[in-house]
């Protein structure tokens, strides 16, 4: 059950004037302002523990009917599938947190598109989520922090060996995140913690190149949060 008390007033208060329905089956909110009802949240594929060692937490197992939340918000833009993923990746981060004593990022960080694919879509599903992660857990959003320098093959099709080498060195910041670091370090402080966000993880080889742009540029703390991990042929990912 979500902790409902950590929120904001005014979420909590919307939920009184507007109940929620529910995502997945379209019934009554029963859970405050989550679009979501008490039989739906526990069916849901939660991953059992977090994924704190490597500072890697999933909510979920990449599953039904989770997937096709997913693709509604990959394919479509679905807002409705942001904002229902996005409180459930706030909430399953920060049980993570307090359990693995983990520091709590300052600022959350989408994983970036090339701008080609940006282009063509129309948005970045991953900063869909970001955004509503950051309303929930009232943290600032970077929206534009990282940027794709090559365009990379769909991961969907490799090993998990070329998945590594597709990515590596793929990302770097952008130069508003670059400017915000030398400032930080300027003034005597240092941006600590980081979150990255993106919506599937597989072998986690997309998030671990975008660290390892944030750890080159100074930031000393960085989780890779996504809404779903795949289990290897258990999961049919889209492309
Ligand atoms: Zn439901």
């Amino acid at each position: 059950m979500p902790n409902l008390r950590a929120l904001p007033w005014w979420q909590r208060a919307g939920f009184w004037c507007l109940p929620a329905r529910c995502y997945f089956c379209d019934g009554r909110g029963d859970l405050g302002p989550l679009d979501l009802c008490g039989r739906c949240h526990r069916a849901l594929p939660w991953l059992a523990v977090p994924r704190g060692s490597t500072a890697v937490i999933s909510a979920f197992v990449y599953a039904a009917p989770v997937d096709t939340a997913l693709k509604a918000l990959k394919f479509a833009g679905d807002r409705a599938a942001a904002r229902v993923l996005g409180a459930l990746v706030a909430m399953a981060a920060t049980r993570a947190i307090a359990l693995e004593r983990l520091r709590p990022p300052k600022l959350l960080v989408p994983a970036p598109l090339h701008p080609q694919r940006l282009a063509d879509r129309g948005f970045n599903q991953a900063a869909l989520l970001a955004m509503q992660i950051g309303r929930w857990l009232q943290r600032p959003v970077l929206r534009d922090g990282l940027v794709r320098t090559r365009a990379t093959r769909p991961q969907t099709a490799l090993s998990a060996l070329e998945r590594r080498h597709n990515v590596i060195g793929a990302f770097q910041l952008s130069a508003s995140f670059t400017r915000q670091l030398a400032s930080a370090t300027h003034r005597g402080a240092t941006l600590r913690s980081v979150a990255l966000i993106d919506d599937v993880s597989t072998t986690g080889a997309t998030l671990e190149a975008a660290r390892a742009a944030l750890l080159q540029a100074g930031v000393e703390d960085v989780q890779l949060w996504s809404v779903a991990t795949a289990i290897p042929n258990h999961t049919i990912m889209p492309t």
